[in-house]
Parts: C-alpha cells; sequence; structure tokens
C-alpha cells in the first residue's frame, strides 16, 4: 500500500527498529515497523522524525494491526517547526488530538488536509496560535462534533447583538444570557469570538489563513476550543499546558 502520510510518534524497538505511528490519507492511523531504522539506513535516515510529511509504501499481513514501513520519501520535514520552541509546542497540541482522534482504518481526507495545512502554516511562522484555534473548530466537526454557534442551544433563538453569550463546553453549545442558570454555567463568549470562530467554520480551506485572530478574542478562542476538546476527549491534553510556557502568553 502506497500513501502520503505523516508522522505522529516514533519510538525505538529494540537494538536498530524503530515503530512510527503514521496519519496516512489513504488509511488514517497506521502504526508500522521500520526495520533497521536505527542503523541510519538510507532508507529512512533524517525521515521519520515528528510532523515529517513522507510518502510511504507499508506492508501489513490480513488481521495484524503492526504494518512493515517498506520506503519512506520525504515531501517536507517542516524545519521551521522543529527549529522554533513555540512553533513545536503547537504543533504538538495538534499532534496530540490527531492521536486521540484518529483510528485504523478510518481514512478522513478532510483531517489530513485540515492537518497538513495547519502544519504548512506553523511552518510559515504566521501566527501559530490562531492556527492552532482554526486547526480545532474544524477538526471538532470532522469528528462529529461541530459546536453550534449560530443559536442559543437552550431557547433556540439566534444569536443577536443585544444579548450576552456563554459557551457549554459539556455540549458543545452557546447560552444566552436569558437561558444561562448562573453566572458558573459556561465561559462567557464575546460576539467577536462568536463570529469569527463561524466564519472559521464555513471558509473554504485554502482561504482559512486569511482569518487573523489576536489579543483577548484569541484568547478566549482557545479557552472554550481546549475546554471543548478535553469534554469531548474525556483526558487532559498534556501538550497544552507545555505550550502555555512557550512563547507568548
Ligand atoms: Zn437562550
Amino acid at each position: 500500500m502506497e500513501t502520503d502520510a505523516i508522522v505522529l510518534d516514533c519510538n525505538d524497538h529494540g537494538e536498530s527498529d524503530v515503530i512510527v505511528t503514521l496519519f496516512s490519507l489513504e488509511v488514517g492511523r497506521i502504526t508500522a515497523i521500520a526495520k533497521g531504522a536505527k542503523k541510519s539506513l538510507r532508507r529512512f535516515v533524517n525521515k521519520l522524525e515528528l510532523f515529517s510529511f513522507l510518502h510511504v509504501v507499508c506492508t501489513r499481513k490480513a488481521g495484524k494491526s503492526l504494518s512493515f514501513l517498506a520506503e519512506a520519501d520525504l515531501h517536507t520535514s517542516f524545519l521551521n517547526i522543529r527549529k522554533d520552541l513555540e512553533l513545536y509546542a503547537v504543533a504538538s497540541v495538534i499532534r496530540e488530538f490527531l492521536l486521540v482522534g484518529i483510528r485504523e482504518d478510518e481514512p478522513d481526507e478532510r483531517i489530513f488536509h485540515l492537518s497538513l495545512w495547519s502544519l504548512h502554516k506553523l511552518d510559515l511562522l504566521q501566527q501559530p496560535r490562531a492556527i492552532l484555534a482554526l486547526f480545532l473548530i474544524r477538526f471538532f466537526e470532522y469528528v462529529g462534533y461541530r459546536p453550534d454557534l449560530e443559536t442559543c442551544g437552550k431557547c433556540a433563538i439566534q444569536v443577536i447583538p443585544q444579548k450576552k453569550y456563554s459557551f457549554d463546553p459539556s455540549r458543545g453549545r452557546i447560552i444566552c444570557s436569558g437561558c444561562v442558570n448562573s453566572s458558573t454555567e459556561g465561559i462567557s463568549l464575546s460576539h467577536g469570538t462568536i463570529k469569527i470562530l463561524r466564519s472559521a467554520q464555513d471558509l473554504p480551506l485554502e482561504r482559512l489563513h486569511r482569518l487573523k485572530i489576536s489579543g483577548t478574542i484569541l484568547q478566549e478562542a482557545l479557552t472554550i476550543l481546549h475546554s471543548y476538546g478535553r469534554h469531548l476527549f474525556q483526558r487532559d491534553i498534556i501538550s497544552w499546558k507545555i505550550m502555555k510556557v512557550c512563547g507568548k502568553g
């Protein structure tokens, strides 16, 4: 089997082998053993690094989950991401969400292209945390949990400028000030944030980078997306903590 793939994980195995976790376009998640990769065989050298975008040839025996990595060609290694601490930290959050969100034999072209898009934009040093927010809002949709930002999740009335809103991360919905039970229900959300996240849900991928998100809107967006992600996957996102201490807040 031949496919394009992104390296999501890479671990030594025994004396000379490496086990890689790949996100492939054709079959989703692949766990593959690269025999002899540690002995710097030419066909693998400098290719099996985190975030590398590869073209791979794999074989897998029926009924087995471990594939055999026969060949790997490098499309790009995203060198800037590997050189810059903040970019690396942001890419690590994306990687962690992908590792919990993608499955074997469940290819997803939209998530694949979205992931590649974010790595390319990060590598170009473009507003890294905004890229993360844009990635997450679409990623949640593609795994089946598009947050509803159009209407209040309780009264079903459309968002209007006269009301205040908060986001309920346990249900992926917004709640208007008229319906909110207490000041502790949900995370408050400004109209600016609602508006930009809604645009991010619907813009074509090739235009997504034109959305500029910064300042308090970016903070708010990341706060609700982080919280929603933790609820969806029922786990802490470890690399988020690392990202928080890297770079600019
Ligand atoms: Zn309401």
